[in-house]
């Protein structure tokens, strides 16, 4: 699996492997932003591109799901909410 992570103005670390270009944009695919920074989500790492919020997202989303269903917590559904 390959990640590439590409800073804006700089380059990109493709599985190590420094490239520097200066003419390096981070889009991110998810926001659909120009940002400092982006990481691939593709096993080729060929696009689409996510920035450190988006993935932080996904990161608490999973930490989110993982407390909401946890064994011993209840059915999710039925759930009175707020
Ligand atoms: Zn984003």
């Amino acid at each position: 699996m390959a990640i590439e992570v590409r800073v804006a103005g700089r380059g990109n670390v493709r599985d190590g492997q420094k490239k520097v270009d200066a003419s390096t944009k981070a889009h991110c695919d998810l926001c659909a932003s120009d940002v400092d920074v982006v990481v691939s989500v593709t096993p080729d790492a060929n696009g689409p591109f996510a920035c450190k919020a988006c993935m932080r997202m996904r990161l608490e989303a999973i930490t989110v799901a993982v407390y909401e269903l946890r064994e011993g917590s209840g059915l999710p559904w039925g759930k009175v909410s707020g």
